[in-house]
């Protein structure tokens, strides 16, 4: 998707916002919780073609917290927080 080519539908019409103000979105609605007090921005590309939507946490730091506080997936050795 980063690409620019859709993974569903293959088309070239992948759009991305460019330094969006707000990138967090208003109240928080782009972004995901990664724990009680801390939410992490998402960047998301659009199909324009089909609609398909694709995230990702660009924040280095907020990745980091995460490996730290979510359970891997698929991982038998995790620890529940
Ligand atoms: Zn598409």
């Amino acid at each position: 998707m980063k690409e620019g080519i859709c993974p569903k539908c293959d088309a070239a019409e992948v759009y991305s916002p460019e330094d969006m103000l707000l990138k967090g979105g208003p109240f928080g609605s782009n972004s995901i919780p990664v724990s009680l007090t801390s939410m992490a921005a998402l960047d998301n590309y659009v199909c324009a073609d089909c609609g398909y939507v694709e995230s990702y946490v660009a924040d280095e730091d907020k990745l980091h917290e995460i490996t730290k506080k979510w359970k891997r997936v698929g991982s038998e050795t995790a620890t529940e927080s």
